[in-house]
């Protein structure tokens, strides 16, 4: 397996221990996870999240998995079947909250009813349930598994925005306190093709299709753009991005300070909002007025 970036190339087992090392990095460098820390592990059935989960067993973190079922047709059956069957095979903890089950209404519907983009319902969504879960699980950190390309590619739309309040957040770590669990992203040292590579020879089966509400994201079209960048110039994306941590976010980080402070307890649910009722209780009626 060869890493442009690092100019290297790596044999099966020395390239799964760079995976768990480029982690361990990141955790320590970050000051993500302390030891003896409960970690949630954010998990969708994909390379990502398996592969961070895998990972964080084998560091000897206690991590547990939270699945959302989305009620997105087959491709959340699919994704539920691969996540319980990694679960199962590690005797793994794993909590699943189903929207659909617990809230009455699927994905798409949801988004129809809120006139949302698709991935917009559904980011509120898994941001609130996450956050939520762990709260009440007693968790102290909610990992995802963001990987470099997610990274760089939401970097690249916030910069094409200079949205200020966005790249104040965008952050490895984010802290805890108001309502919120800290929340951490540990892959940020590795790409999805190590991590596609990591799963593989680990055997982990993963859902391989996209979301099929994936269409049109303009993400998609980031990663490509800088994916034929880092072509021609490998090393280009982890440039931008960790050049971004080092020099950037210290300016900005005081546009994302000033939002935190206008948060109050939304009414309907009690999760921190710095509107009058938070995103995801205004979904869940806008779609049950519709249902
Ligand atoms: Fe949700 Fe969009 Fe991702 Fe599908 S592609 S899982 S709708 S965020
Ligand atoms: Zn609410």
């Amino acid at each position: 397996m060869d890493v442009r970036r690092h100019n290297a190339a790596f044999c099966a087992p020395c390239f799964t221990r760079h995976c768990r090392e480029q982690v361990k990095r990141a955790i320590d460098s970050y000051k993500m996870v302390a030891p003896g820390e409960r970690v949630l592990v954010a998990v969708s059935g994909g390379k990502d999240s398996l592969a961070l989960w895998d990972i964080l067993l084998e560091l000897g973190y206690h991590a547990d998995g939270l699945y959302i079922g989305l009620g997105i047709g087959d491709y959340s059956d699919e994704s539920a079947s691969f996540t319980r069957e990694f679960a199962a095979q590690r005797s793994a903890d794993l909590i699943e909250i189903s929207i659909p089950g617990e809230f009455g209404f699927d994905i798409p519907t949801g988004a129809r009813a809120a006139k949302r983009a698709p991935c917009s319902a559904c980011g509120l969504s898994k941001r609130h349930l996450f956050n939520k879960a762990a709260l009440d699980g007693g968790y102290d950190v909610v990992a995802t598994g963001h990987n470099l390309d997610d990274e760089a590619a939401v970097l690249f739309g916030n910069v094409l925005r200079w949205d200020l309040a966005y790249l104040g957040r965008q952050y490895p770590v984010l802290p805890g306190g108001l309502g919120f669990a800290r929340k951490v992203k540990p892959l940020v040292r590795l790409g999805e093709r190590e991590t596609a590579a990591y799963c593989v020879l680990k055997g982990i089966d993963y859902i391989v299709e996209e979301c099929p509400m994936s269409a049109g994201n303009r993400h998609l079209g980031y990663k490509e753009a800088l994916n034929a960048i880092e072509q021609t110039s490998p090393g280009s994306k982890a440039a931008f991005y960790f050049g971004f941590l080092e020099r950037i976010v210290p300016m900005v980080q005081p546009a994302a300070e000033e939002e935190r402070g206008g948060l109050h307890p939304c009414p309907g649910c009690g999760s921190p909002t710095v509107s009058e009722v938070c995103a995801f209780c205004k979904l869940v009626s806008r779609a049950a007025e519709r249902g």
